[in-house]
Formats: structure tokens, sequence, C-alpha cells
């Protein structure tokens, strides 16, 4: 559905030929090694079509933000033979773009205000199952907010139908919004725009063709192209890579396996987890890489990488 034609905010940025890739990490913490994982498969996955490679921060979220850490995290790319093409871009300076697309969402009236809390969420729901997203909204201020409410969020209306989409490396997905998450926030009560409405805005204002990133973000995917149908923009191709893990099998955290106080120019160790990483790919570096600069590394990788031999599971990597 196109909320509007005639507008020339819709006027859809031709996608050029050029693949448009992207990392755009969180500066609440430092790269661990899941979060190298997806900036080395977002890259190759890039250069092998020729293309370019963006870097962008997304620290809309003020108080997780971590003083220091959007340099540290460029540092540590920087490191591994990462260059980003362009200007770093940072969510924080787009505020004015997420508010117009989020204007044209309220006047298209596929947005609502939502009193609820998380509570009244889980007590309206009489047999709450739980979706990928926990207990789905169940549309309580779709018909309109209680008087004496305080707005708490903006949401926006999902249809019944199902989304689905192709995945380069998990094939076909699909998911039914209201059995996953209900109507979703697009805006908090306090005025910050969510993930869900900035990661679309800026992957289409950057011109973003192409989506590599860890498998954790699947489940946002249907509600971002739901999105991108409301809004007019073109649909990226998608690739959800596979997670990195602990010894006990959980997912990493930002505490875990913190690069930046263990790696530094000259000791070799970037090198060596770069290879890993690139196994972790499904790729099979030949031994005369070991030793090698990092950009000889990813050279090597950029050439060889195919999304075909991502493996199914994600796993450790250790060195
Ligand atoms: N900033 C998000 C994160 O660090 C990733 C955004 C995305 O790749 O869409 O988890």
């Amino acid at each position: 559905m196109l909320l509007a034609n005639d507008n020339s905010l819709f006027v859809n940025k031709k996608l050029d030929c050029c693949t448009v890739g992207r990392f755009a990490p969180s500066p609440t913490g430092a790269l661990h090694t899941g979060s190298l994982v997806a900036a080395v498969g977002s890259y190759l996955m890039a250069k092998h079509r020729g293309g370019r490679w963006l870097l962008r921060l997304d620290d809309l979220d003020a108080p997780r933000q971590v003083p220091g850490m959007a340099e540290d995290i460029m540092r540590t790319l920087e490191l591994f033979g990462l260059q980003w093409d362009g200007e770093v871009t940072r969510q924080s300076r787009h505020v004015e773009e997420y508010q117009r697309y989020f204007k044209l969402l309220q006047h298209a009236g596929v947005v609502y205000p939502c009193g609820c809390s998380r509570k009244e969420i889980a007590r309206s729901t009489s047999a709450p199952h739980i979706g990928d997203e926990g207990i789905p909204y169940p549309g309580t201020c779709r018909v309109g907010i209680k008087t004496a409410l305080a707005i708490r969020s903006w949401r926006v209306q999902v249809p019944e139908e199902e989304i689905c989409f192709s995945d380069l490396r998990m094939g076909c997905i699909s998911q039914v919004l209201p059995v996953s998450c209900g109507d979703f926030v697009v805006r908090r009560g306090d005025g910050e725009f969510a993930y869900q409405l900035a990661v679309v805005v800026d992957d289409y204002l950057s011109g973003v063709n192409q989506v590599v990133r860890g498998e954790d973000l699947l489940s946002s995917t249907p509600r971002q192209i739901y999105l991108q149908r409301l809004l007019g923009f073109p649909q990226p191709n998608y690739c959800h890579l596979p997670l990195v893990t602990g010894p006990d099998g959980a997912k990493l955290s930002k505490r875990d396996s913190l690069l930046s106080p263990h790696v530094s120019t000259g000791t070799g160790r970037e090198q060596v987890l770069l290879l890993a990483v690139l196994r972790f790919l499904g790729l099979n570096p030949p031994q005369e890489l070991t030793g090698a600069a990092c950009h000889a590394i990813l050279q090597w990788g950029v050439i060889h990488f195919t999304a075909l031999q991502l493996p199914v599971q994600g796993g450790t990597i250790t060195i």
C-alpha cells in the first residue's frame, strides 16, 4: 500500500545498480565477536558485488549510549581493515527526517496514540500467547485512547495478511504481524522514534539495498518491510547471519568478548580473529593467509564470499 503518490517525499530514490550495504552498530558498548561477524559479513557481501559499505551509528536511545563508544567502534573497525565509504552517519542527527515520515503515517491515518502500559497489555489479553516480541498488542487503543490516559506511545496498525520475504541465507520467511507483535510502536511517549521506523527511513535515505545483519534481528524484518510498503520505499535484499554464541550456547551480549581492549596494532590477534570470522561465515581461507595483514585477508574474503556457503547454524568463535 502506498500512502500517497503525488507527494515528492514518496518519489522513490531510484536504486542504482550499485550494491549499497551497511553496518549499523548501536554505540551502547564495544564491539564483540558477534558484531564483528555482522560487520565483516555485510562488508564482504557489499564489496563482493563491487558495492559501497556504509557505517551508521544507531545512537537514538540517548540514555543507553556509552560515552566514547562510537569512537571505540570506529577504531576497532579500522584495526580490522574495515574501511567504510563516505561519512559516518548518526541516527541522532536524523530526527527531522523521522518526524517527517511519522507525520505522513499520521496523515494517512495508520498511526494512533496508545496509553497502555506493559502491565496493562499483559492483563488485557485473556489467554496471552507469546509472539516473537512477547505478548502481541491487543489493539486496545485502536478505537481511541481514553481521555484520562497519557500517551505512552504511537502505534502503527498492522494488517491480517502474511508478510513474506526471501532471506539470502534462511530462505522464505513469513510472519503475520497481528500474531507476532500486533500494532507496533513507531514513536515513544517521550517523543523518541522507535528503532523500526528509524532504521527504515535511514536505509531508504542512504540508498541501502542490501541489509546484512545478525539473525537476532530477523523477527524485526517483517515490521520493517511493512513500514517500507506503507511509505512506498523499495525493499532491500536481506541476509541474516548466524549468531555467535558463548561456550554456554547463549547469544553474546555487549559484555562478552569485547574486542577493543584486546586488539591493538601489531599483536597479530586481529588477523587470527578475522580468519576465524571468515571460517565462521563458511569460507575456507588458505594457509598462506596466516600472518597476512587484515586488508589482504579481507581482499581474499571479498573475492571468495558467497551467501550459499553461510552455515545454517551459529556457534562459538574461539581463537
Ligand atoms: N543498531 C542495531 C543493533 O546494534 C542494528 C540495526 C540493523 O542492523 O538494522 O542491534
